[in-house]
């Protein structure tokens, strides 16, 4: 059977026929947030329920322990330092793992109230940390601790580490989970997993353009899950968007025409580019680590 669903000729220029998904590891319960990890040459991602990180080491292949508990850890990215930003369930909060091996917390309140659980988090080239706050990391045991939310939505909001101040940008949303920019910045993708709580509600991606302020202005749909919800998002070089959803990774042009597919055994929570070349594929899937080389290679590696 092939790895690969295509749909339009965009897609097959994005990948190679010969290229296998390739399963790099099973043992989690839900695996979530990769990041890839240059320097270390490694990928590090979360195992939400089991409250810890784990780490592929891309040169030996090996999978070890990278910290545990830490916090529920979900989302990932790396800052234009190299440090590993995270979202974290437990500690309701967005961090960084500093050089010296501690984490630093980021923020954990807006306006005085307490963020529900952040999920997602991207970084802006001006440094700023866009990140979305669902709820579920308070919504049961299972992701976090089961709580109250303080503040009265699932937003989006933008931190500016350099000055700790945080302003809330997406707040149209049921629950906003997995985001991206496009590789101009002209646009913010974001995933809305509201059908969790919404019966009826479909998995559905949204867009909206950054106007000159940088505010996300003019949201309208922009893609509905051709299977289970959307998570996990991501931009490749040429603003094609690769999308989690319940049977595999969906990707779609700019234009928003659905294009194909890599057809996963295991539903999809999260993607992201690594390897030196930022050609290769890592996928977090349920219970699995995955990755496939590609034609294509993340948005901003040159
Ligand atoms: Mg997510």
């Amino acid at each position: 059977m092939s790895d690969y669903d295509i749909r339009d000729p965009r897609f097959a220029r994005l990948i190679f026929g010969a290229a296998k998904l390739e399963h790099l590891w099973t043992g989690g319960r839900w695996v979530e947030g990769p990041v890839y990890v240059p320097a270390a040459k490694s990928l590090v991602w979360s195992d939400i329920p089991n409250d810890r990180l784990l780490r592929f080491d891309e040169s030996s292949g090996a999978v070890s322990v990278f910290e545990t508990p830490c916090g529920y850890h979900n989302g990932h990215t790396l800052d234009h330092q190299g440090r590993i930003i995270a979202c974290e369930h437990g500690g309701r909060r967005v961090s960084r793992l500093d050089f010296d091996g501690r984490w630093t917390s980021l923020v954990d309140r807006f306006e005085g109230k307490r963020l529900n659980s952040p999920n997602d988090v991207v970084v802006h080239s001006d440094g700023s940390l866009w990140f979305s706050d669902p709820t579920y990391g308070i919504d049961t045991h299972y992701e976090g601790h089961r709580s109250e939310p303080d503040l009265d939505g699932s937003n989006v909001y933008r931190l500016d580490p350099a000055t700790g101040a945080v302003s809330c940008l997406v707040t149209d949303m049921v629950k906003p989970n997995g985001l991206c920019f496009s590789p101009d910045e002209t646009r913010l993708y974001v995933a809305d997993t509201g059908a969790t709580h919404v019966a009826g509600m479909e998995g559905l991606m949204r867009v909206y353009d950054i106007d000159a302020a940088g505010r996300p202005v003019d949201g309208r749909l922009f893609a509905t899950s051709p299977a289970g919800l959307f998570d996990g998002i991501r931009s490749d070089a040429q603003g094609n968007i690769w999308a989690s959803t319940g049977a595999g990774v969906a990707v779609y042009a700019p234009d928003g025409t659905h294009i194909g597919g890599i057809v996963v055994p295991e539903i999809v929570s999260n993607l992201c580019f690594g390897g030196p070349k930022r050609n290769r594929l890592y996928i977090t899937a349920q219970t699995s680590l995955y990755s496939i080389y590609l034609n294509a290679h993340a948005a901003g590696w040159r």
